[in-house]
């Protein structure tokens, strides 16, 4: 559908030039989900849409965030353009402006630009022109924060009560973390839930502030989403009671939607360091305890791991490893899909961290023990033995020896081979191998050169890989301009994500002030790759 689609935009209609080339993919994902959706009753196509989200604010909450639509002066630039703005953050804006103008309207407008375009070329702001005219918006506004500029509104909810107790207001007001005092229009179902019962009530976001009619008379709710059907877009920042009621009972809310955007928006709470990383694992843990959707599992599998890697002391991870390992050992022996059951495992294989939790994965590995249920592939015990020699068993270099001989497929074997060194339990080898990275041909097989940073810069490696981080940084105009188009980004990830300390951040802050005529495309890069380093030392420090 989404091939199809690009018949008409992309084929009849074609942008003009490569700043709108995001509009295109847009276009072909949105109509082939009215397409194809319908077909799929059973599927939550709104709980999906959901994973949007966590990607766009990845971007957009950094100081690095760049437009959907960015000027493109030279073509051999072209590749700083693609990232999760244009693919994660253009769908949901796509949906707020059909929201906004009117499905109709929408469709009236999207048909005449069809045909007054056909067989040309057209920009984004012709399209806009056409909405423009159809509808009582000021679209041009419109598209100028959302479209032409990065990041999102902080949306805060305010309520009082009446002598009653009940509501006598309930207000939203957004503010600019810019500070530039832009308004992010946009329409929100605010979501109430008072003893089991949620209600939600439309209502639209232009200015600094707007009330939410129908909320007077009601009775004080447990909790309050400002973005009750997950399709507004912001820093939503929960009252003091509804954060806490979500804490301690979100697994029991019925609606997996709900659930859904209870779970990303508490997340965003945490990298605000507003909620604390030991809060969400507990809440995960009672959450796995009662989940029974795959997708919100899965969901929620990730938001753990990523917590417990990051945003929690070295000196915890321990404590939350054995409780973590039993925990997704239990769930993962019940689990009925083999989906769900590797997902457990995978899981458990992230945090396994004490002395049972390894010679378990070791018992997997060495085939001594089997999992009912679970198949392994080639590639699965690969990664179950670089696991083994990154947690400095003693007899890791033997585990990967073992390994390596038992590697059938020729191309894995030379992958393997070549990420060898960065598992290697001396120091030197790493260190050697490291800097023959800066030597342009030792980049040629770029998913390897990744697999290997992501092992040095193993959270467990992370005190002797800070070293790695200067260089790394130093070598990015290189990379830009030898690698492929996603090489930059993701070379900056893969150095950067198992860091959590004030040093490692300041590395990347001194870096860009002693480069100030850095490339700001590339500096952007950075910003966003650092944003969640720059986030956990931040958070850690002030514990
Ligand atoms: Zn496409």
């Amino acid at each position: 559908a989404h091939e199809t689609a690009h018949m008409w935009f992309g084929d009849l209609v074609t942008m003009n030039w490569f700043d709108d080339v995001w509009t295109k993919e847009v276009f072909a994902n949105f109509m082939s989900a009215k397409i194809v959706n319908p077909s799929f009753p059973d599927v939550n196509h709104d709980l999906r849409f959901l994973s949007h989200y966590p990607g766009a604010y990845n971007v957009d909450r950094t100081a690095g965030a760049n437009p959907i639509r960015q000027p493109l002066e030279n073509l051999n630039m072209a590749g700083t353009l693609y990232g999760s703005i244009i693919y994660a953050k253009a769908p949901i804006v796509m949906k707020h402006l059909e929201l906004l103008v009117g499905e109709d309207t929408f469709r009236v407008g999207m048909r005449e630009y069809l045909s007054r375009y056909q067989f040309e070329n057209a920009t984004w702001p012709q399209l806009i022109d056409i909405l423009n005219g159809l509808s009582e918006e000021d679209l041009k506004v419109w598209s100028k924060v959302w479209v032409e500029e990065p990041g999102r509104p902080i949306v805060r909810t305010k309520i009082s009560l009446n002598e009653e107790k009940k509501i006598q207001t309930l207000t939203l007001e957004q503010s600019d973390p810019g500070n530039r005092g832009r308004h992010w229009n946009q329409w929100l179902s605010v979501l109430l839930s008072s003893s089991g019962s949620a209600e939600t009530i439309e209502a639209r976001l232009q200015e600094g502030a707007a009330t939410v009619d129908g909320a007077a008379g009601k009775p004080v709710p447990d909790y309050i989403l400002p973005n009750g059907k997950g399709v507004g877009y912001g820093l939503f920042k929960l009252d003091t009671s509804s954060k806490s009621y979500l804490l301690e009972h979100l697994h029991e809310i019925p609606d997996p939607m709900h659930r859904g955007i209870a779970w990303i928006t508490l997340r965003e709470e945490m990298l605000e360091g507003d909620v604390s990383a030991d809060n969400l694992l507990t809440l995960g843990t009672k959450a796995l305890d009662t989940e029974t959707d795959e997708l919100m599992i899965q969901r929620i599998l990730g938001t753990m791991t990523g917590a417990f890697w990051r945003y929690i002391v070295p000196g915890k991870r321990g404590a939350w490893a054995s409780e973590l390992e039993g925990l997704f050992i239990d769930k993962m022996n019940t689990a009925e899909s083999p989906s769900l059951k590797a997902s457990f495992f995978n899981a458990y294989r992230s945090v396994a961290l004490t002395e049972d939790g390894i010679e378990f994965i070791r018992s997997v590995w060495d085939q001594t023990h089997r999992i009912p249920g679970l198949k392994f592939s080639e590639r699965d015990f690969i990664g179950m033995a670089q696991l083994l020699a990154v947690r400095r068993v003693p007899d890791a270099t033997e585990i990967l020896e073992t390994q390596r001989s038992r590697i059938k497929n020729p191309d894995r074997l030379a992958r393997f081979e070549f990420v060898m060194p960065a598992l290697s339990q001396d120091r030197e080898l790493r260190d050697t191998f490291f800097d023959g990275l800066a030597t342009e041909e030792n980049r040629a097989r770029e998913p390897w050169v990744l697999e290997s940073l992501r092992f040095l810069h193993h959270p467990l490696r992370a005190e002797e890989s800070e070293g790695y981080i200067l260089p790394a940084l130093e070598l990015l105009e290189e990379i830009q301009r030898t690698g492929d188009i996603f090489f930059p980004k993701r070379w900056l990830d893969a150095t950067l994500a198992g860091h959590q300390t004030g040093s490692a951040s300041e590395v990347v802050t001194r870096f860009l002030e002693q480069n100030p005529g850095y490339s700001p495309r590339l500096k952007a890069k950075i910003l966003q790759s650092a944003d969640g380093l720059i986030r956990a030392s931040r958070i850690l420090q002030s514990q």
